[in-house]
């Protein structure tokens, strides 16, 4: 009898060990077992998450109105991601970012010959090509000095490939000192608002008096700039209304956001034929906004800003879908992208 159940129990103990050989012999077996390592398990899913939603984005490109499912399904993922504080500052997150400012700096080279091509980059900025010019908005490396998000060989890279570089406001969200004098030292204009950098470099140059509307002359780049003055609270916030002449006619909001400014924005599409409004995306009274722009096409901007807020005024690309859902009567068009993205818009 006692020889009958150690037969059985012998077998197993054979079956399990040549088991465990097997295992131990291949050398990635383990690779993937995170348990008791929740930080790596968490790197691991953010890798895999931030390449699925970089390979989706380049296989289904930014479109006019809502993103198709898969689009949508990308953006709201990356929502989440960048909605959880455990993976700023991480390695999966700075790859993806590089990778697809990396694009941006090559593709910068490709010309454009009818219209506009319009970049969105970290945190609101832009990028606007025509046939005659490339102009920055609100350009930033993010993060902080010691730690920027892109890396300096890929946004000094971008800033290069740039004529003009156009600030809305001091917010470091939206300015940054460093990327404004490598234009400066290039020999190309940094227009800022009232009061800002004041006697840093000649090629710096501030609205003159604030609370006026100016016109800026490019005529080597065949644009005009046109300077509203809004405000965010207390703080001077340059509208950039950008005239690329025969091409079209860009506004870029930054930070908008003083009531008392409406009385002159409900009016801008009398005097500007606005094509393309890019407003920040938390923008009080959005409708009022768009309508007073009067745009032909909507293209947000300030989305998953990863800094100092908490993740409530991130802002994600679904609450944006949602307010436009908001707006069915509004008929403008409007393109969801995300950093890295580029739309060539024709009149
Ligand atoms: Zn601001
Ligand atoms: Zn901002």
């Amino acid at each position: 009898m006692r020889q009958y159940i150690f037969t059985p129990f012998l077998l197993l103990c054979v079956v399990l060990t040549t088991k465990a050989q097997t295992t131990s012999n291949n050398p990635n077996a383990e690779k993937y077992i995170y348990w008791g390592y929740l930080s790596d398990y968490k790197l691991g899913q953010a890798t895999e998450a931030f390449t699925a939603i970089d390979d989706m984005l380049q296989t289904y490109l930014p479109e006019k109105n809502e993103p198709c499912l898969q689009r949508e399904m990308a953006l709201v993922s990356l929502d989440q991601l960048l909605h959880d504080t455990d993976n700023d500052a991480t390695e999966p997150f700075y790859t993806f970012i590089n990778n697809r400012m990396l694009r941006v700096l090559e593709d910068l080279d490709r010309p454009v010959t009818k219209g506009l091509r319009i970049y969105k980059l970290y945190n609101d900025g832009f990028i606007i090509k025509s046939r005659k010019a490339t102009v920055a908005i609100d350009l930033i490396p993010g993060g902080s000095d010691a730690k920027p998000f892109i890396k300096d060989s890929i946004i000094y890279g971008i800033a290069g490939k740039c004529d003009a570089l156009f600030i809305s406001h001091i917010h470091p969200d939206h300015a940054n000192l460093n990327i404004a004098k490598s234009f400066a030292a290039r020999g190309k204009k940094v227009i800022v608002p009232y009061g800002v950098w004041v006697g840093v470099d000649p090629m710096i140059q501030q609205i003159e008096v604030p609370e006026v509307e100016t016109d800026i002359e490019f005529e080597e780049l065949d644009l005009t700039l046109h300077v509203l003055p809004g405000h965010q609270d207390d703080v001077y916030n340059n509208i950039n209304v950008v005239e690329f002449h025969g091409e079209g006619t860009v506004a870029q909001t930054g930070d908008q956001w003083y009531c008392c400014d409406m009385d002159w924005i409900d009016h801008v599409h009398e005097k500007y034929e606005i094509d393309v409004l890019m407003p920040n995306c938390w923008i009080h009274d959005f409708e009022r906004h768009i309508r007073g722009f009067g745009p032909k096409l909507i293209i947000t901007g300030h989305e998953n800003e990863l800094g100092e807020h908490s993740i409530d005024h991130r802002e994600a690309y679904w609450i944006t879908i949602k307010k436009m859902e908001l707006m069915p009567n509004l008929n403008i068009p409007y393109v969801l992208m995300t950093w890295g993205e580029q739309y060539d818009y024709q009149r």
